[in-house]
């Protein structure tokens, strides 16, 4: 047990070494992704926008509806961040539009219901990854190494970068497509 809280506090202050050591030099900036094709359940084509706001050095992306009601995606500081990485954001942020998330009440912050959102989001995203984009397991691990230093820098606790990141490898060898486990949860919520 000492050992393992030893090791805990170890990999605390790596990242913030890392942290540190990165925000002194100017941050690198990447090539921006093309944004994949992304309907929702209603089959209303959603919009995806780019921004550069708020919080620089940290790619994030936000699934919504705009003031007209139309759906979008909003990919903020994308560039700080590997295409790779990109585009599993965006893929992630449109599963929210097709499982129908967006359109449902918003569940509590960090309770089952939201990490299990949060989960099949992610499953979705690398799905398309890999039937879409051909993404072997090389490209997955840019994805999931691109995400454990944003979560880290975010401040998420080890476990919860670890357990997302073990839920996505097992969801690469998942058999069938996006659009099956896309249905299996429209069918389960009712929307299909
Ligand atoms: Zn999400």
């Amino acid at each position: 047990m000492m050992k393992k809280l030893a090791l805990l506090a170890f990999a605390c202050i790596a990242f913030s070494c890392a942290a540190r050591a990165q925000d002194a030099q100017t941050p690198k900036t990447y090539k921006l992704a093309p944004p994949p094709p992304c309907t929702n359940n209603k089959g209303e084509l959603v919009r995806f926008i780019d921004s550069s706001s708020e919080r620089p050095g940290l790619a994030a992306g936000m699934a919504d509806r705009d003031s007209s009601g139309k759906p979008v995606v909003l990919r903020s500081n994308f560039t700080a961040t590997p295409p790779e990485f990109q585009s599993f954001i965006d893929r992630h942020e449109c599963a929210h539009h097709q499982t129908g998330d967006i359109d449902r009440p918003h569940p509590p912050r960090n309770g089952p219901e939201h990490l299990m959102n949060e989960s099949i989001s992610d499953c979705v995203a690398i799905l398309r990854l890999r039937d879409e984009e051909g993404y072997d397991r090389a490209a997955i691990n840019k994805v999931t190494t691109a995400m454990a230093v944003d979560m880290a820098k975010i401040g998420f606790p080890e476990i919860s970068i670890t357990s997302r990141i073990s839920n996505i490898d097992k969801c690469f060898t998942r058999p069938g497509s996006p659009q099956d486990l896309i249905n299996k949860i429209l069918m389960k919520r009712g929307l299909l």
